[in-house]
């Protein structure tokens, strides 16, 4: 058996796991196809491209989920971190870097670790049975021969080659004295569901606003990949007649508004998205229309005037696995537990969140080599807030990509909620006091 760490994919998760793993004492191969094989998004050969923007969002740890994660990261030792910090350039609070600068350090940082091998190559079957330990780490566009591969042996329904992201709403966010909870026809508990009703005039408006909206393109290559017509975005669906919509996911059957003691002429649905109950999807609204437009646009709809959004919508090529149903808490394949997955392909969203999925990947992955306990980061530090959604706290049944936001920390204790204003100050601080105690037991535990 090969005691060697192999790690398919030097992207941003393939990089991190693979610093993590080397400082952590153990011997790594590093399998990346590039320069060999390309994908259509990038340009170079270097480990931890940045295929799009060279931002690494807000870097704000007291008020922003994405910044206390960067903060936990550069406490973890990550390499995607130091290398961001050290090719730092102005961008107001974001932490935005010079991309050749930063993926050069990453690719001089792994090819002179002396305990990392690096082999140019692509990996286009189930990784070798000799292999005891493996991490994919191929990202949103694994290379084909690959994720049919891993389609063949998850299922048909496990693996996805397009996201078709839903907005997700902050709970607390909703007006319920205009939206109420049901289900349709009362099925399930009765009232799974968030409703807002909409009357025929702001019917007809929100169509007009979606029509009028304006929308982001596809990329030519995403145009050719299948499965498109199955989640098409609501903006299409509008286009295609006045009542498309209403005859679909704004169908307002089998509901009654309580305050009207009957049914509305539409409705919009919210489905709860994690087991805290803190995130609520908007049922079937994928949509491709810019940001700024979807938050007015989704504003007028009743009971969403104030929401606020821990995601906006999306339709992108994307593979990702469906980590809730196939992944154990340490990211392993359930099946196949010399398997593990990192990076974007588990389902998380963005440059930051894949390398720290990539990071715990790397620890998790060393410890277990080492024959030493790898206990996950607690929930209420962003690592494992964001570990606990994808492996336990999404629904498999709906499970899309997801960015790290404050939804995914359990609440505070009633004591500190009332703080109202100061509530995310208050969770990041103590994420970050979790973070550095659970560093404190992993050293512990390696020694
Ligand atoms: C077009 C596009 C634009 C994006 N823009 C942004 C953005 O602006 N901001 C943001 O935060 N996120 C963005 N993302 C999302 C995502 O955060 C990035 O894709 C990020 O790079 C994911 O990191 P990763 O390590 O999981 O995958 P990647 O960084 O893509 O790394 C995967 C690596 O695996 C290699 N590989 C693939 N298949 C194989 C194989 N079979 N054998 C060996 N090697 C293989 C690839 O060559 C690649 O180097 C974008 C995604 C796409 C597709």
């Amino acid at each position: 058996m090969d005691r060697n760490l192999h790690i398919i994919g030097g992207g941003l998760a393939g990089s991190e796991a693979a610093w993590a793993a080397a400082q952590n004492s153990v011997s790594v191969v590093l399998h990346e196809m590039r320069p060999v094989r390309s994908t259509e998004a990038h340009r170079t050969d270097r480990f931890a491209e940045l295929v799009c923007s060279n931002s690494f969002r807000s870097d704000d740890w007291e008020n922003n989920a994405v910044g206390v994660l960067h903060e936990e990261m550069r406490r973890a030792g990550s390499l995607i971190l130091r290398a961001a910090d050290a090719n730092r350039l102005p961008a107001g609070g974001a932490l935005a870097v010079d991309r050749d600068g930063f993926s050069a350090e990453i690719s001089s940082a792994l090819e002179n670790h002396p305990r990392i091998e690096i082999r140019r190559e692509e990996i286009d079957g189930l990784p070798s049975a000799e292999w005891a330990s493996v991490i994919i780490a191929t990202g949103p566009l694994t290379s084909p021969a690959l994720a049919e591969a891993i389609r063949a042996h998850t299922g048909e329904e496990s693996l996805s080659f397009f996201d078709a992201i839903a907005p997700i709403v902050h709970r607390e966010s909703i007006d319920m004295s205009i939206a109420w909870m049901q289900s349709r026809y009362d099925k399930g508990d009765g009232a799974d569901y968030i409703n807002c009703p909409l009357d025929e005039a702001q019917y007809t408006a929100f169509i007009a606003a979606l029509l009028a909206g304006e929308k982001t393109e596809f990329k030519e290559w995403e145009t050719s990949t299948p499965y498109f017509e199955g989640c098409l975005p609501i903006e299409v669906m509008a286009a295609r007649g006045i009542d498309t919509l209403r005859f679909g996911p704004m169908k307002p059957v089998g509901l009654s508004d309580p305050r009207q003691g009957r049914r509305p002429y539409a409705v919009v649905q919210l489905r709860q998205d994690n087991a805290l109950g803190t995130l609520w999807n908007i049922v079937g609204f994928q949509t491709k229309l810019k940001h700024g437009e979807q938050i007015r646009t989704l504003r007028t709809i009743p009971g969403l005037e104030n929401a606020s959004f821990a995601r906006l919508g999306g339709l992108h090529r994307n593979t990702f696995v469906n980590s809730p149903r196939l992944l154990d808490g340490e990211l392993r394949l359930k099946s196949r537990p010399r398997i593990r997955f990192a990076g974007q392909i588990t389902g998380v969203e963005g440059y930051v969140e894949s390398a720290a999925i990539g990071l715990l990947a790397g620890r998790f992955a060393a410890a277990e080599l080492r024959d030493q306990p790898a206990a996950p980061p607690p929930q209420t530090t962003a690592l494992g807030a964001l570990l606990t959604h994808i492996t336990t706290g999404a629904d498999e049944k709906t499970f899309q990509p997801m960015n790290v936001n404050f939804g995914l920390f359990p609440d505070l204790p009633a004591a500190d909620r009332a703080r109202g204003r100061d509530r995310k100050k208050l969770i990041a601080q103590r994420a970050l006091a979790d973070v550095e105690q659970w560093l404190g037991l992993s050293r512990a535990a390696a020694e």
